[in-house]
């Protein structure tokens, strides 16, 4: 600590301090426009100036000036409000300061130091730029008018963002911030993540909703977690009257200030006219509208008369990876307690299902190993399988910065991803070539001694028959495989291996294939052979999809798994439930939600299923093969639907049942680090629709089991009182940062990296596993590969994201990229319309021509309804241990339609 005399008084500060720092953690605020948390100082606007005894001239801007030893400070006397005056009054010469006009006032820094300083005559009212704002994007207006130049736009993007599309351009009068070649914002490589815009001091660059009346006008700010991915990203909705009006990032462990695209502007569908109101019941083919009681009353009798002729394995529930851990715990118990079965799945089957099985097998806990933060001390990342900058945005953020600051990057996908751009070694392997590259990278490790021997001998078991089975996994052996030159799969194997700390991050390009479990085994081979799993910097991260696909797998939302990860199958873990239950969950595993879709459309199960439960999912749209799932989800007898929107899969139900959204309940989310969060509510569902919880609640009190615990602290701690690895997890306790399972008591501050000491397991587990090709290779009638995968700008089906304009004006689309070669073969231009057969359907949609992929290779995203992927992709031949279907490969031919496409 330093000592210090600011304004007259002693004070203690942390060494690094500047003054400015010093001056905010002791409740002293000294101006500043320029000055961002997080990063360097860069002392650009100059109204932070204070006194300093001794200093050249007597003042020194306060960010940019370390405390030391002994300095006195006065940060409020008049020559240094005589300064700042003037700064003030040279940056007011050039802003358009029309206030009254402006979107950020009483928001506006500016304004409110014009206002303190005595500058309050503020009406220039001149285009004093001479140009007129931008607004050309979606989301936001930019005006250069009102631009003071502070570069923090410029820095957010370059530094933390990283996308690098703000810089400051021209001199003098005429600097300014822009885009390259002063293009409109709309024309740039801007990824509309708006952090720009959340952190501009000024009116400069402004939400574009009309609905936006500035800070003045909002009511109250609620801090929550973001309701789309799974990173977890913290903000603040800002709340007016009934209506979300604006959404803000707040400082949380898995952000850090930071958003995307979707969490910042995408949250129009919260109070989106199309939402449910009121439940509905199927009067023949139409679904009106019933009184809770009239359909919480059916669902109930439905379920009881099942039960009673067919037995409760004819019924199934899905969970739901969007809503909360009460309401994932609440779910299962109502199928294993209430109803009396383990048809109990929800939607990490068809994504990271291959990892619980996988790292189940191997560490003994399929989770990431690691947090978010620990990537930032990672000398090597290997990302494979994982397009992160689109589908975990602020998690592609930290790579890049990693990158940035001298980590080095090696990515292996089938598709250039941008994260490619920036690698030292970029892999384009071949669909489904992932466990014949991770064996032969783990095979280069042993060869040239890269591996970590003590910690192999020390910690693991089963190097032998690895050892043994990798010997035959040369890097020329792999390469026809992967489809890369067996000298990268080398460089690859020397980079991870031979970083003293590295980070394996991946995700569905891993886990949606016949053999994900095998790559994610082999994978974990990878990194335990390296000793790079336990320790700061060096961890094996699967990025889960959705906002809490962790939790709800936390929670037992699993057929085979009660909450904690405890076997179904344990004596002595269905008693411990039993205990709390008071009932004893059944013994079977039940189905996974892939084989109920196939049960049911082929009866195989006994006598088939007969009633199916799903809370938030829209299978119909998400699940491969859409005409087998359709088929079933119209085939079995009672079908309830519990959801925001009329989805395809509601329209199909024969109960509707309207649930509130994550701004409108209450409980907790886990995100893809294990860190369960707190979600607040920040106004009430619309019309009559319900928290998730309320109707589980009633629904357990209809079926004969009442439940004692109802308020999500409540069902939390019954949750927790179950799962050992939450057992010290209250509401209570999470805060602004939340908790890290495992976390045995309520005296545990969570373990931000897994397997530090020993793994979940004890010994982890080497596992030999060997490459086996694709179920759909290409052949004469089917001769490209398709593969799938999640766009920046939509989420899952779109049932959200869809009521977004400004998305959809971006990404509103369903698209086939193809090859250069590819196209020019079929007589395909950019744009052309193309039909995509496979063996399961057929769909019409745009092409687009990319040098991301390679001949014989096409790419779609799955979230559209109109030429919607999953009609090709096949529900069969599923991963033996995981249930999760291959979505990443299958084969297709494509024809074109109309060589443009039609306007
Ligand atoms: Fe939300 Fe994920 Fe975007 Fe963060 S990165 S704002 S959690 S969608």
């Amino acid at each position: 600590m330093l000592t210090m005399t600011i304004d007259g008084k002693k004070a203690a500060v942390p060494e690094g301090s500047t003054i400015l720092t010093a001056a905010r953690s002791l409740g002293i605020e000294i101006p500043t426009l320029c000055w961002l948390e997080g990063l360097d100082a860069y002392g650009g606007c100059r109204i932070c100036m204070v006194e300093v005894e001794g200093a050249r001239n007597g003042v020194a801007p306060a960010c940019a000036t370390p405390v030391v030893e002994g300095m006195v400070v006065r940060t409020d006397s008049e020559s240094a409000r005589s300064l700042r005056k003037s700064v003030l009054e040279m940056i007011l010469a050039t802003h358009h300061a029309d206030c009254f006009n402006c979107r950020k006032m009483g928001a506006c820094d500016l304004h409110r130091y014009s206002v303190e300083y005595g500058l309050p005559k503020i009406e220039t009212g001149l285009e004093v730029k001479g140009r007129h704002p931008d607004t050309s994007h979606p989301f936001f207006d930019y005006d250069k008018n009102k631009c003071v130049l502070c570069g923090r736009c410029v820095r957010v993007c370059s530094e933390l963002q990283v996308s690098r599309v703000l810089e400051f351009a021209g001199r003098g009068q005429s600097a300014r911030v822009a885009a390259a070649f002063d293009d409109p914002m709309a024309a740039s490589s801007c990824v509309s993540c708006g952090n720009c815009v959340s952190n501009c001091p000024v009116g400069a660059l402004v939400p574009k909703r009309k609905s936006w009346l500035g800070a003045l006008y909002v009511d109250r700010r609620v801090r929550t977690v973001c309701g789309y991915c799974g990173v977890g990203c913290s903000l603040e909705l800002l709340v007016r009257g009934k209506r979300v009006v604006g959404v803000e990032p707040a400082n949380g462990p898995a952000n850090e200030g930071l958003l995307c695209v979707k969490g910042k502007f995408a949250y129009e569908y919260i109070g989106h006219p199309d939402r449910l109101t009121s439940p509905l019941i199927r009067k023949g083919t139409e679904l009106v509208p019933a009184t809770w009681d009239e359909a919480l009353a059916l669902v109930a009798e439905r379920a009881r008369e099942t039960v009673e002729r067919h037995g409760a394995d004819a019924l199934a529930g899905l969970s739901s990876a969007r809503c909360t851990n009460e309401e994932n715990y609440l779910f299962q118990k109502l199928f294993r307690a209430a109803i009396g079965t383990n048809n109990v799945d929800h939607c990490a089957r068809l994504c990271h299902a291959s990892t619980v099985a996988g790292l189940a097998k191997t560490l003994g806990s399929g989770a990431m190993t690691g947090t978010i933060r620990d990537i930032d001390n990672a000398e090597a990342i290997f990302v494979t399988g994982s397009n992160t900058t689109e589908t975990h945005p602020v998690i592609g953020s930290r790579i890049r910065r990693a990158v940035a600051r001298g980590a080095r990057l090696v990515v292996a996908d089938p598709r250039r991803i941008e994260l490619a751009d920036e690698a030292e070694l970029y892999l384009r392997i071949a669909p489904g070539s992932n466990v014949a590259l991770y064996n032969a990278m783990a095979s280069v490790l042993l060869s040239e001694n890269l591996g970590d021997k003590a910690f192999v001998e020390a910690r693991t078991e089963g190097f032998a028959e690895l050892a043994a089975a990798l010997a035959a996994w040369t890097p020329e052996r792999a390469a026809p495989i992967c489809g890369v030159p067996a000298q990268d799969i080398r460089k690859a194997a020397r980079i991870y291996g031979g970083a003293k700390s590295a980070t394996i991050l991946y995700a569905m390009g891993v886990t949606q294939h016949e053999s994900g479990t095998d790559g994610v085994v082999a994978l974990s081979n990878l990194a335990l052979l390296a000793g790079k799993i336990g320790k700061p910097g060096s961890n094996l991260d699967p990025l889960r999809g959705q906002n809490n696909v962790q939790g709800a797998c936390d929670m037992g939302a699993l057929p085979d798994t009660l909450p904690g990860y405890r076997k179904v199958t344990d004596p002595a873990a269905r008693a411990a439930v039993a205990a709390v239950w008071g009932v004893e969950p059944p013994s079977r595993p039940g189905l996974a939600a892939t084989q109920m879709m196939e049960h049911v459309a082929r009866g195989l199960y006994d006598e088939g299923l007969r009633f199916l439960y799903v809370m938030g999912e829209n299978l119909a749209l998400s699940d491969p093969d859409l005409a087998r799932t359709q088929e079933a989800l119209t085939a079995v007898d009672f079908l309830v639907v519990q959801d925001l929107f009329l989805t395809e899969t509601a329209s199909l139900a024969d109960v509707v049942l309207p649930a509130a959204c994550f701004a409108e309940k209450e409980g907790s989310f886990t995100n893809t680090e294990r860190r369960v969060q707190r979600v607040r509510k920040a106004l009430a569902p619309p019309g009559e629709a319900r928290a998730d919880l309320e109707i589980l609640v009633e629904l357990l009190r209809r079926l004969g089991l009442p439940q004692a615990a109802q308020s999500p602290a409540e069902v939390l701690a019954e949750a927790a009182s179950i799962a050992p690895i939450y057992a010290g997890i209250g509401l209570d306790r999470l805060g602004d940062a939340g908790i890290q399972w495992p976390c045995p008591d309520a005296g545990h501050q969570g373990t931000p990296i897994l397997h530090t000491q020993a793994f979940a397991r004890g010994r982890a587990r080497l596992i030999p596993v060997e490459w086996r090709p694709i179920l759909e290779p290409v052949d004469l009638e089917y001769p490209i590969l398709l593969t799938t995968g999640r766009l920046l700008y939509q989420y899952h089906t779109r049932t959200m994201t869809g009521r977004s304009p400004g998305l959809d004006r971006i990404a509103g689309t369903s698209f086939v990229e193809l090859a250069p070669e590819t196209a020019a073969a079929l007589g395909v231009v950019h744009g052309s319309v193309v039909r995509i057969t496979s063996r399961r359907g057929s769909i019409e949609i745009e092409a687009r021509v990319s040098d991301r992929l390679e001949a014989g290779i096409a790419f779609m995203p799955f979230h559209f309804a109109k030429g919607a992927a999953n009609v090709l992709t096949s529900g069969d031949g599923l991963d033996p241990e995981a249930k999760i279907p291959e979505l990443k490969a299958t084969a297709v031919k494509i024809e074109l339609v109309n060589a443009t496409m039609p306007r």
